[in-house]
């Protein structure tokens, strides 16, 4: 069965796609940053299975600005599949921590390019990269051949590493591909993220347990797709006979007052009663309204995303009802 090794494998993606692939027989390594607290959850399920850890599934230390300890992972576990999603992926934050967002999201990716090039067996490898490279759009839907136009620091990033991508691909022959993914959320969501901070808030107001919710702007537009749904299209995508960059999204653009209206009618509330602005969490600049066209990844992947708002609030709020009952 194939090895594939997975960046950010302790994220919303990487344990996601982690439960993919070890379903589907492969052994799976895991890249982890060495810290003093060590956030794992996501993968609790997997750690508590004595046929999975330390038999289907291996963690290793290194971060990645270490290129010389990520070189001898891929040496030591010689990978058929690498899927490249760790980084700084937090927008707004990016704005207050741009230098890192650079290293780990830009550089990051780079090195990894540069160990593969050298490499005697390259895997093929994904980069997850995101609907903030086109951040001013002149068209809607956006689609592969968008020129991008990013207005932040992290849709800056990530274009460059799906520039170097594409270039590695073409340049040195690299099975190289950029999955070029709207936002996809889950219960598995960071509470930062929108719409995870409103589900979650929609969940405590209705138990009483918080009586009102801030955000930022209520202008933007997303597409917002369900995250599991997301890694497949993944995977999908290295199991092409070429490799190419796909747009992987919903098609369909939501305001933000749209996942508020879909999570507060989930616990029969009315959103505008409880929420506030506040310019805390307003951004210096922002991405407009950004939907993408997935009729490419549609045909060639065989790929639909079925998940939708308003199911996708439902869900997280259900989850977030549960946990916070617990
Ligand atoms: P992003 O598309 O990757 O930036 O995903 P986010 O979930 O962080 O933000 C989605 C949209 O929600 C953006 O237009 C934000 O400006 C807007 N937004 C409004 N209030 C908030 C907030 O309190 N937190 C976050 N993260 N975003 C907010």
């Amino acid at each position: 069965m194939p090895t594939a090794l997975i960046t950010g494998i302790t994220g919303q993606d990487g344990s996601y796609l982690t439960e993919l692939l070890i379903n589907k027989g492969y052994t799976v390594h895991g890249i982890v940053r060495r810290s003093s607290i060590t956030a794992r959850g996501r993968l609790d399920q997997l750690f508590h299975r004595d046929d999975v850890y330390n038999k289907q599934l291996f963690l290793h230390y290194a971060d990645l600005g270490d290129s010389t300890t990520i070189r001898r992972i891929l040496i030591k576990c010689l990978p058929d599949e690498l899927y490249h999603l760790a980084g700084q992926s937090h927008v707004g934050a990016s704005f207050d921590i741009p230098e890192t967002t650079c290293d780990f999201t830009a550089m990051g990716t780079l090195r990894l390019l540069e160990i593969l090039r050298d490499l005697e067996k390259q895997p093929r490898f994904l980069h997850i990269s995101s609907s903030e490279i086109f951040g001013r759009p002149d068209h809607w839907p956006q689609n592969e051949t968008t020129p991008m136009n990013p207005v932040t620091p992290y849709g800056i990033a990530k274009a460059f590493a799906t520039q170097m991508v594409a270039l590695y691909r073409e340049s040195f022959g690299l099975f190289a591909c950029n999955a070029i993914c709207y936002n996809h959320e889950s219960p598995r969501r960071g509470e930062s993220f929108v719409t995870r901070k409103i589900t979650r808030a929609a969940a405590a107001i209705s138990m009483g347990k918080q009586k009102t919710l801030s955000l930022g702007s209520l202008d933007g537009q997303r597409d917002w797709g369900f995250a599991p749904e997301y890694v497949d299209a993944m995977w999908r995508m290295l199991q092409q006979p070429q490799a190419d960059d796909f747009v992987i999204a919903t098609g369909t653009a939501h305001s933000v007052k749209d996942f508020l209206s879909a999570s507060f009618a989930a616990v029969d509330l009315d959103w505008t009663d409880y929420v506030q602005q506040d310019p805390r969490y307003m951004r210096p600049s922002e991405g407009t309204r950004l939907v993408g066209d997935p009729s490419k990844a549609s045909k060639q992947l065989q790929w639909d995303a079925q998940t939708k708002v308003p199911e996708l609030a439902k869900i997280m709020v259900q989850s977030d009802l549960a946990r916070l009952s617990d």
